[in-house]
This record gives C-alpha cells, structure tokens and sequence, in this order.
C-alpha cells in the first residue's frame, strides 16, 4: 500500500530531514517542529470537518502523548504542543485511517484548505461549500509532486456565510457571488507579492467545476517559476512580478472556458462570531458554538463533545479558524440539555462568554520569538475580567511579537510585546493606525500591570 510505503520513508530520519522546515513556519504531522516548550506537531482537518469518531482519536492521541492537551489552531486544525518526540509510526497510521493524516506526507502540509465553520448550515449562505472542501483535498492526495509547494501554501473557499472567512489569510480565496443570471459563481482573490496585505481580484467569474482545475493551474504556475535551489517560496513571492494580466494569461491556458468579471477591490467582509445558539438551514435545528479558551480543550473536553454530538447533534463537530467548536445539527429542544452539559466539562458557549472574544499566540513560553509569556497574561486577564460587569464580550489579542499569529486584525484592544529587559507590552485600541494593530494608546506597559491596564481601557471605551 503507499501508505506503507511513505510511513517507511517517513520513518527514516533522512526522510524526515527532508521535510525539516524553519521552526516558525509551519509544523505539520509527519515533520513536526521543535518549539520551546516541547516537539510540535499539527493535523490538518481541512475544512475544520471533523467526525465524534475522528474526535475520539484525538483525545486518545492528545491523552497519550500531549499532556492530554489540544488545542483548535487559527486555520481550524488541531495541535499538539510538548511531546516528548515526534508522534510514532503506529500513531501516524491511525491518523491516516481516521481521515486525520494524508495518505500521502508528501502533501499533508498542503491540506490548509479553510471554509466557514457554518458550511452547509448558514441559512443566507450562497451554497454549501464542503463537497468543495473534499474534492480539493482529494486532488492534492492524488498529486504528490506538488509536495514541493511551500508548507503555507493556503486556499480559503467563502460560500457566503455570516461566519465569513474571507478575511483570514489564504494565498487564494475562492469568493462566491451571484451573477447577473442569478447563478453562484467564484471570484478568485489572490495574495500576490512580498506584502502580505496585497490581494488582487483575477477578474473571473468560475463555477464550482472549475475550481480544482484552477487550483491546478496556479500550482503550475509555481512549479514552473520556484526556483530550482530547492527553497520553497511563499505562492505570493513567486508571483511577486507577475502581473495580474500575466498571471490571468497564464491561467486562462490551463484551464478552458472561463468566464470574465469586473475586477472588484479585496474588501472581505468581517466575521460574525459562530459562538451561542443560531439558526441552521433546516428547520428545527441548530448549531452550538463554543469557545474554549484559547483554543484549548482537554482530552476530556473533546471525548465529551464527541459524545454530545452523537447523542444530541449529528454525529459531527466543526473547528473554526477563530478557534471555537461548532455541535451542528442539534434540535431546539435539546439546546438546554447540550449547553448544560458544555457548561459542565468547562466550555462556553454563550454568545457573550468572555472566552470568545481572548486569543493569544504561544507567547514566550512555547515560541522561539516570543517576547513575552502571552498565555500567562490572557489567563490573568481572563480572571479579572471575569468579574466586571461588561458590556459584550470584548475582543482581546495577546501577540507574542509583531508577526500577529493569532490574530492579523485589529481587536478591540491588543496587546503586543515588546523586546527589553522586562516584559513589557504595547497597547493598542481599534481605530485608525496599524493595519493588524490599531491605535496606539500605551507603551511599555510592564507585564504585571497589563491587566489593571487593559481593564481601565475597558471602561474607557465602554466595553
Ligand atoms: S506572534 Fe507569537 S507565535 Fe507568532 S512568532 Fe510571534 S511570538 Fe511566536
């Protein structure tokens, strides 16, 4: 089988050398990283799909070899921090039959494919985008010569929900829109040189057929233009001198009969939190967000919405890239059954719970570049808040260093490290100022005070 066969690659440490990437790049299951505090390894569950069954074998993998700790990562995958060493072989073939690992390691670290978490359940969506979702993973299992694409190489696919991902950093995002004849149709937005913030409108107008295709023809466009030294580039780097006329040229000879659109600036639209109790499609029903905090579930937690989504969901659970966990498919009736028992193993799932609106990145304690220990200050933060009467859950960042890992837009307040003999942070407020940050209101606010900080902007600000 070549599943066999590339586990026996895998299991050589030439192999494994041979997927090594730069420890702040991304981590995957077959090339984990070494981090701070521990080997890193990430699953991919591409779509944020996940089954209870697939649940299960991830409680027993985070039991067994993360401290029985997981957390939901801002792609909607899982990831397991602190092993002692990388997940063995054993392990890595459970993965694989469970849906959780590609058959071919090759690509596994190309299965970013992000959608709402809400697919197929928003009622005001365009269309369901997940038959989508699978049938680009499928095309990048049966291609493993495209291996050689960079680990962060992304695909966003935004069927129009409320949940909306198209603000997430993707290096193609596929947008649904309706045309003048009232049919679904995707524009493709495209990350295109060395600023990260730069996204261009192809101008084309795809139906669902021709996504895949598209997508092969802009990892085509790459083969032929990465360069031969063996580096993997971002897609956006190679594409650095291309233009958008150029690359649409490109493209329109690999993949036959495309339709034309006005070129519209990239203006996403912000997400709804998928957080409480909302309405799905189909009548009677409905899906229950939750937050845990930062991301963080315990093997428990999971075996327990694994359990709640068989007994009174539809046997599957969804990961959003906002890090909560969605329990769809749940009758009205068993809506205070479920929240009872999600209050009861800890986690949230209140649209106004505070643990919605408070991320934070690994911070100094689990990250190379980290400057300060953000995970530690959230949790300080998350305590005190937890008894002042406030007006909505605010949106709180805590971001190790400026590369904003968590979060690349501005929160209601962020908080961001700055290099010096003692932790201190930066503070910004929402409103004019730094694309990802905001404004700036404090500086140098020393780690112990940031909490007292924090709550006094609170109040200033009416939240
Ligand atoms: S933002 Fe956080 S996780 Fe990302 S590189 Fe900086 S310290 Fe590390």
């Amino acid at each position: 089988m070549t599943e066999d066969v590339t586990l026996a690659d895998v299991e050589s440490d030439g192999a494994v050398d041979a997927f090594e990437l730069d420890p702040l790049a991304c981590p995957g299951v077959f090339y984990p990283t070494q981090a701070l505090d521990g080997v890193l390894s990430r699953i991919r569950t591409p779509g944020g799909l996940l089954t209870a069954t697939q649940a299960r074998v991830l409680a027993d993998v985070a039991e067994a070899y993360a401290g029985g700790t997981l957390t939901v990562t801002n792609r909607a995958n899982v990831q397991l921090r602190a092993l002692d060493e990388r997940l063995p072989v054993e392990v890595l073939r459970r993965l694989q039959r469970a849906g959780l690992a590609s058959h071919q390691p090759a690509v596994d670290h190309l299965r970013n494919i992000m959608t709402s978490p809400t697919a197929g359940l928003d009622p005001d969506a365009l269309l369901d985008t997940r038959p989508l979702v699978r049938v680009l993973d499928a095309y990048l299992e049966a291609h493993p010569e495209l291996g050689v694409l960079s680990a962060k190489f992304s695909i966003g696919i935004d069927g129009g929900e409320h949940a909306s991902i198209a603000a997430q950093p993707n290096d193609v995002l596929f947008s649904a829109f309706r045309d003048t004849a009232h049919d679904v149709r995707f524009r493709v937005y495209v990350r295109i040189g060395n600023d990260p913030t730069s996204v261009v409108d192809l101008g084309l107008a795809l139906t669902s057929d021709q996504v895949v295709p598209l997508t092969a023809a802009l990892a085509d466009v790459y083969l032929t233009r990465t360069p031969a030294d063996g580096t993997r580039p971002r897609l956006r780097q190679v594409l650095a001198d291309r233009s958008v006329d150029a690359l649409r040229a490109d493209i329109a000879g690999r993949v036959p009969g495309l339709a034309q659109a006005s070129p519209r600036e990239f203006n996403p639209r912000p997400p709804h939190s998928p957080v409480g109790v909302h309405a799905q499609v189909d009548d009677g029903v409905v899906y229950v967000g939750l937050a845990p905090f930062l991301g963080a579930l315990t093997s428990t937690q999971l075996r327990g919405l694994a359990d709640f989504a068989e007994r009174l969901g539809g046997g599957s659970l969804r990961l959003s890239p906002w890090r909560n966990v969605l329990v769809p498919d749940v009758s009205v009736a068993d809506v205070e059954a479920l929240q009872a028992g999600l209050d009861a193993l800890g986690l949230a799932s209140h649209a106004e719970a505070l643990a919605a609106g408070i991320v934070a990145c690994a911070g100094r304690a689990g990250c190379g570049a980290g400057l300060v220990d953000t995970v530690r200050d959230a949790q300080a933060l998350s305590a005190r808040l937890e008894g002042m009467p406030l007006a909505g859950a605010p949106t709180i960042h805590f971001t190790g260093c400026a590369k904003c890992c968590a979060q690349r837009r501005p929160a209601d307040v962020t908080l961001l490290g700055r290099a010096g003999d003692i932790e201190t942070y930066d503070i910004f407020v929402a409103g004019e100022g730094d694309a990802r940050l905001g404004r700036l209101v404090r500086t140098a606010v020393p780690a112990a005070a940031v909490v007292d900080a924090v709550a006094e902007l609170l109040a200033e600000v009416g939240r």
